[in-house]
């Protein structure tokens, strides 16, 4: 018989070792209890020196170095807009469908309209098949917008050869994916315009906080002046475009730079994790998220998806879900309110965004081409037309928090066997 836990198994919580600490006492001992100071910049040095790129430039989130990304894409590909206008006005950009929506709000933000491109089973990042396809329907488009899910590095070399035969710019969503390698090369070094972030739950965190990364000496500028509310360098108050109060605080970057030391050691505890699951999972109908062979994810979260056959029927609204219980199968719902009734926290997948009420209308492009034409995702057991619908419907996140000790990961595991008696 297994217990409920007394402590909560979190699926991704902080991890702090006191270093965080010391850094943020010494911003407040100093008085540098501002967006500026010391924390900010050696946590802008190091990064950059870890990821291997020329400058970093700290924010409030990774969703304002997104969003920066998008403006100054916008503004190269576009020119400079009206000030009632987004950089992107109506222009259309291609992006990964499978992801958190902070990756696909700030084309919105700039006007744009995200066209979203199904998942691949390989790395469940975005299909390059389905890019290719893409460029054929709306050979127009000159912005990729490309997220690395729970730390697996995309098929960056495959994107890339596409959006060059294309002539078109790259931004990478790495906020999930910090120190995770492809052929040894860093994710948030693949894109013109590259983000990261320190929220609470990820590899490692700032309690908030995110950056912008590039190699560029006038982009990582004009990101540090945006980001500032756009001050002209004059006596006074100058403004001569808009501006953005996106600035990471010293206090902020103080339990970063308490973090950047931890990087490996934290990856190093993800992967002991997913290697563990992969091992207590064997005999099971379920296969953990995959990656390439060529890449070395950061393992962030560990995934699971059960195979067809041993799905149960689940059915999913807007925001209800039912499922119906059978010998020898199970399902995401099952395996959820299982683990949460032992007081575990797993996740669903991420929704694609072409589910998403909010992007209801916007393209959606599978490797056979217009991915609404025939979706039927909802159908359990029936032959799915899109990647997303079908690893969203079979897959979930697993309690993959570094402080989770050997003894809770088993009886997790325990847990998830018996869904399948
Ligand atoms: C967390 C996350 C973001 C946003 O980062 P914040 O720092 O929370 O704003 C963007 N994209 C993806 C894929 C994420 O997981």
């Amino acid at each position: 018989m297994i217990k409920p836990f007394e402590k909560k198994v979190w699926l991704s919580s902080p991890t702090m070792h006191g270093e965080e600490l010391e850094y943020v006492k010494k911003a407040y001992e100093t008085n540098w209890m501002s967006t500026v100071g010391e924390n900010i910049n050696e946590v802008e040095r190091q990064i950059a020196e870890k990821v291997g790129c020329k400058y970093a430039v700290a924010l409030s989130a990774g969703t304002a170095a997104l969003h920066l990304c998008t403006k100054l894409a916008g503004e190269k590909l576009y020119g400079m807009p009206k000030t009632s206008e987004g950089t992107l006005q109506g222009h259309k950009v291609f992006c990964t469908d499978m992801t958190f929506d902070a990756t696909v709000n700030p084309i919105a933000y700039e006007n744009g309209e995200a066209v979203f491109i199904d998942t691949e089973y390989d790395t469940w990042n975005m299909d390059p098949r389905a890019l290719e396809k893409a460029f054929e329907i709306y050979p127009e488009v000159r912005l990729v917008v490309v997220a690395h899910l729970y730390g697996t590095p995309a098929k960056m070399d495959e994107i890339r050869k596409i959006c060059k035969a294309h002539n078109t710019l790259i931004i990478e969503d790495a906020a999930e994916s910090l120190g995770a390698t492809l052929k040894g090369q860093q994710t948030g070094t693949f894109g013109d315009y590259n983000a990261i972030s320190f929220n609470g739950n990820k590899i490692i965190t700032g309690s908030s906080g995110g950056m912008f990364l590039t190699d560029n000496k006038a982009d990582a500028e004009k990101v540090r002046k945006w980001s500032t509310q756009s001050r002209e360098n004059a006596p006074w108050y100058q403004h001569e475009e808009i501006g953005y109060n996106y600035r990471m605080s010293n206090v902020i970057a103080g339990v970063v730079r308490g973090q950047i030391p931890h990087l490996e050691e934290h990856i190093a505890q993800k992967k002991a994790i997913y290697e563990r699951y992969k091992a207590g999972f064997k005999g099971l109908p379920v296969t953990m998220n995959p990656y390439s062979p060529d890449s070395e994810p950061n393992f962030w979260l560990s995934c699971l998806i059960i195979h067809p056959e041993a799905m149960c029927k689940q059915v999913r609204g807007d925001s209800e879900v039912a499922y119906i219980k059978e010998p020898g199968k199970s399902c995401p719902t099952e395996i959820l309110e299982t683990l949460a009734s032992y007081n575990a926290e797993g996740r669903p997948i991420w929704k694609p965004m072409h589910l998403q009420p909010i992007y209801r209308i916007n393209a959606f492009v599978t490797k056979d081409g217009n991915g609404r034409a025939n979706s039927n995702a909802y159908i359990a057991g029936e032959k799915l037309t899109d990647v997303g619908a079908d690893i969203f419907q079979r897959g979930l996140c697993l309690p993959s928090d570094n402080k989770m000790m050997a003894e809770e990961q088993d009886a997790v595991i325990e847990i998830i066997r018996k869904c399948f008696e």
